[in-house]
């Protein structure tokens, strides 16, 4: 497996990974889901990457984007809720940007990331702070293209991505939720972490644990 480009395979075991990772977590995401929401993100969250993964493993694949693609398709179709087409927009803008590309490196990887989370955005009219998925990607999309400028491996990108990722999610535990169910709590939403950034902090733990090995 290439540790420097994210390649067919390397693609492949990240969603792996991630698949692995959102099941092994799937209590825990409902768990936080049914203090602020309706008790659903981590089964809609496991049953999305279970097919993603099924329909992956099932195609062969001459680039990475339609890899992303066909991700995109599995959860916009199984992921229900607000999460589903969020994470679906999230793949597809960014597999537009890898399309035909049989590999990326760290600096392509940031832009296809970034055109993601400007999906997310436009779909779902997110600021900063309204305590959502936004919260974990933008921080560490923010670190993922400071590391590219910085010429750092994939690898020790993905590290600084995670981190941020981490501590965005953590910082969403004292905010009063803006968008989604959690925002019909008001300040009752505070003192809890947000569901949609910790499986986006868990989406970016699974690019970064895959690159490790
Ligand atoms: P639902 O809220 O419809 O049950 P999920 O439980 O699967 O959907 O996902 C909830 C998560 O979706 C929230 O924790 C939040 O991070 C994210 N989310 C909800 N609305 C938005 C939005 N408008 N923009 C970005 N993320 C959002
Ligand atoms: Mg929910």
């Amino acid at each position: 497996m290439n540790n420097e480009k994210l390649d067919v395979n390397t693609t492949i075991a990240i969603l792996e990974r991630i698949k692995d990772i959102i099941e092994a977590n799937k209590d825990y995401l409902t768990q936080l889901d049914s203090a602020i929401g309706d008790a659903d993100h981590g089964i809609n969250m496991n049953r999305g990457f279970s097919k993603a993964i099924e329909k992956v493993r099932n195609n062969q694949y001459f680039d990475i984007g339609s890899i992303f693609k066909d991700v995109a398709m599995s959860l916009m179709s199984t992921v229900g809720g607000a999460a589903g087409p969020l994470y679906g927009t999230f793949f597809m803008r960014a597999s537009m940007k890898l399309a035909g590309h049989k590999e990326a490196d760290l600096t392509l990887l940031a832009q296809a990331l970034r055109e993601g989370l400007n999906g997310v955005i436009a779909l779902g009219k997110a600021q900063p702070g309204d305590k959502t998925m936004v919260d974990a990607l933008i921080p560490a999309i923010d670190a993922l293209e400071t590391a590219a400028k910085e010429g750092s491996s994939l690898k020790d990108g993905l590290a600084k991505a995670l981190a941020m990722a981490e501590k965005g999610m953590k910082d969403t535990i004292p905010l009063v939720a803006k968008k989604g169910r959690a925002s019909y709590l008001g300040e009752r939403s505070a003192g809890h972490q947000d569901p949609g950034a910790t499986s986006s902090y868990l989406i970016l733990k699974a690019f970064y644990e895959a690159l490790e090995n």
